[in-house]
């Protein structure tokens, strides 16, 4: 089996989390399993191989990715983080959740133009991404692409987010 193969077969679903009725799909054991975490980052970011100048992680398992990907890429990571989390905050951006909303902030480290490869794990609704997206567009970079590494298609996101790539579907 390869390692993308394998890959998939390591996020694991878990019934009735974070509440009743959800099928949340954990990607801890991908996270751990080198090989297999490697052919995902590089998968991840294939698309893309030279359109970008800065990864963004959205919290918290988006920075893994974003670090892994900055590594191999040579590139800066951008953190996108939930509200509260930043000394400096440049920009803010609020979206709504099935109860009530959220909102995300950066810091003000990206230059005018600077283009921006947003990473996350998994894709649902696709509020989060496209909430990122602004946030990116917010801060006058420009969005080189979106990339996760679960798509649930049932949920969506796409329609929401525009184009992204994505390693797995379910
Ligand atoms: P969305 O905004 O509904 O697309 O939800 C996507 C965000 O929630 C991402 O940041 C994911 O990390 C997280 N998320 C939603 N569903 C899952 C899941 O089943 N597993 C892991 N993360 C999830």
């Amino acid at each position: 089996v390869d390692a993308l193969t394998r890959a998939e077969s390591l996020i694991a679903l878990t019934p009735d989390y974070p509440e009743p009725g959800v099928l949340f799909r954990d990607v801890s054991p991908l996270l751990a399993d080198g090989p297999a975490l490697r052919a995902v980052i590089e998968e991840l970011i294939r698309p893309f191989e030279g359109t970008y100048d800065i990864v963004a992680g959205i919290e918290a398992r988006g920075f893994l990715l974003a670090g892994y990907a900055a590594a191999l890429g040579g590139v800066g990571m951008l953190q996108i983080r939930k509200a509260g989390k930043l000394p400096r905050p440049a920009a803010a951006v609020s979206y709504e959740l099935e109860y009530g909303t959220a909102t995300i902030e950066a810091p003000g480290v990206l230059r005018e133009g600077e283009r921006v490869l947003l990473l996350d794990d998994v894709l649902a609704t696709g509020g989060t991404l496209a909430a990122a997206q602004s946030l990116v567009t917010e801060l006058g970079a420009v969005v080189a692409g979106s990339a996760v590494v679960l798509e649930l298609t049932d949920l969506g996101g796409r329609a929401v987010v525009g184009d992204v790539h994505t390693v797995f579907t379910a």
